[in-house]
């Protein structure tokens, strides 16, 4: 058989294992509830840890003072500082600062990533304009967003269950994250107190709830993806607490572990998985965020140059190389709009020196990168079901009643990924139907982790 032959049926099969068909979305959105009600039944009682965040009130919109938060959760941290000015002054001003993380810190020493975070917050702190304002003879208080699974112990304390995302550092694990950033605040003569310790989704949620109060998920998608919601205290039978007067309790899933047979896996994600530094874990996580689409296109391509000879004669040594396919690049090469697909073009000569590619190959290409991206967002779509129908909020309210329901999303992948956010948003409408998603809106929280932290700071504080 032809180059062509062989090529198009590791596509056909490709598309046949990846396909997503309404029914098993929505099996995996049943699957998804059922392992909700597992993780809340008792500790260890699903993949999904369910993990309590001990924050039982969102944002209010009267939080006021300065605060600070640290955001630390993929290969950037972020550093902000907010001047809140309650109901009327609301965010009166904000300033943020990125740096990325040398690589070789994320499988490091704990010590050094932490002295590295302390200091880089230290620097922030000394840049302080005179238009902040910190009450008199107070200590400054930050909200530290760690997106990565850990057990809290209280709104300001917890350890860390494992690294996920391409970090690797043994000696944090099962320590107090809080612990370690205070002792290198510390080293580095900087007086701050962390009052609150979130994950990126609960900061989320936190911020979207600021700006809307009908925010009840949030979802993020970027180097990795997870989802927190709002929970009824008394639906979480492994909590033995004193119920919240509020009654409620936001939970952070850790839905990037979430696993089921009905996932549809390729060969490509099982290679993936084995392959990677957290075998057998995340399984959810390496279908959908962007620390792994990219990767699972470049095994395609991979397949498809030796199994068909697809780029020539011989296999480009470059589709070899780990994760030297970024997500990014295969969202630039997906939106490709020119009728030669230049980019696509490009891109392949960039990354994989395959140069000279035809059309035919080039279309070949958006065809994977398409395939792969649309079981991410669609699966995504089918896990935000399953939170919804936890919540009761799958279906129409009834007669009299009005319920909006606001999930709040962020990340890199969701932001950048029009393809992507598109098709999710459209997925969720499929299996919603129109009564019930008209109902359900999906806002973009630009960065509400960060301005979500800073505000459970202030309403953590020491001097409330
Ligand atoms: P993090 O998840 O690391 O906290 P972000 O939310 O900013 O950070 O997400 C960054 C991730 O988003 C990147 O790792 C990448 O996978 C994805 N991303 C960034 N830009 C794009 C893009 N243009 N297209 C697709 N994915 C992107
Ligand atoms: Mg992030």
């Amino acid at each position: 058989t032809s180059k062509w032959a062989r090529a198009e049926a590791i596509l056909r099969e490709l598309e046949d294992k990846c396909s997503t068909p309404i029914g098993k979305l929505r099996q995996v959105a049943d699957a998804m509830t059922v392992e909700m009600h597992a993780g809340l039944a008792s500790e260890g009682g699903s993949k999904l840890k369910m993990l309590i965040s001990y924050v039982d009130n969102l944002p209010t919109g009267n939080e006021k003072g300065l605060f600070y938060a640290l955001d630390l959760g993929g290969t950037n941290f972020r550093v902000l500082r907010v001047q809140l000015g309650g109901k009327e002054g609301r965010v009166v001003k904000q300033e943020a600062e990125e740096v990325s993380i040398p690589p070789h810190l994320m499988v490091g020493s704990s010590h050094e990533l932490f002295d590295f975070i302390a200091a880089e917050l230290a620097k922030f702190v000394a840049s302080e304009g005179e238009n902040y304002h910190l009450s008199f003879g107070r200590q400054r208080e930050l909200g530290f967003t760690f997106s990565f699974p850990v057990r809290q112990t209280s709104i300001a304390s917890g350890t860390l269950i494992k690294w996920t995302k391409g970090f690797s550092i043994e000696d944090t694990v099962g320590e107090d994250v809080v612990g370690e950033l205070t002792k290198a605040m510390e080293r580095q003569g900087l007086d701050m107190r962390v009052t609150a310790l979130v994950n990126d989704t609960i900061g989320t949620l936190a911020g979207g709830r600021y700006y809307d109060s009908d925010v009840v998920i949030a979802v993020i998608l970027g180097t990795g993806t997870n989802a927190a919601y709002v929970e009824r205290a008394q639906s979480i039978p492994k909590w033995h607490g004193l119920l919240p007067k509020s009654g409620e309790m936001v939970i952070n899933m850790e839905w990037g572990n979430f696993r089921s047979s009905h996932l549809p896996l390729t060969e490509y994600d099982q290679a993936l998985d084995v392959e990677s530094l957290n075998p057998g874990e995340q399984i959810f996580e390496k279908l959908i965020s962007g620390m792994y689409l990219g990767d699972i296109v470049r095994r395609v391509l991979w397949k498809m140059a030796e199994e068909a000879a697809f780029f020539g004669d011989t296999v480009p040594p470059k589709l070899e190389v780990p994760f030297i396919l970024r997500t990014p690049v295969m969202s630039a090469m997906h939106h490709d709009t020119s009728t030669d697909l230049r980019v696509v073009g490009t891109k392949l000569k960039e990354i994989f020196g395959i140069s000279n590619t035809s059309l035919r190959t080039r279309k070949a290409v958006v065809e994977v990168c398409d395939i792969i991206a649309r079981r991410g967002a669609r699966l995504a779509a089918a896990g935000m079901v399953g939170i919804l129908k936890k919540q009761g909020r799958d279906a129409p309210a009834s007669a009299g009643e009005k319920q909006r329901t606001v999930i709040a999303m962020d990340g890199g992948l969701y932001e950048h990924y029009t393809i992507f956010s598109k098709c999710l948003e459209s997925t969720l409408s499929e299996m919603l139907g129109e009564e019930v998603s008209k109902n359900i809106v999906v806002t973009h929280a630009n960065d509400g982790s960060g301005i979500g932290a800073s505000l459970l700071a202030a309403s953590h504080s020491q001097y409330l």
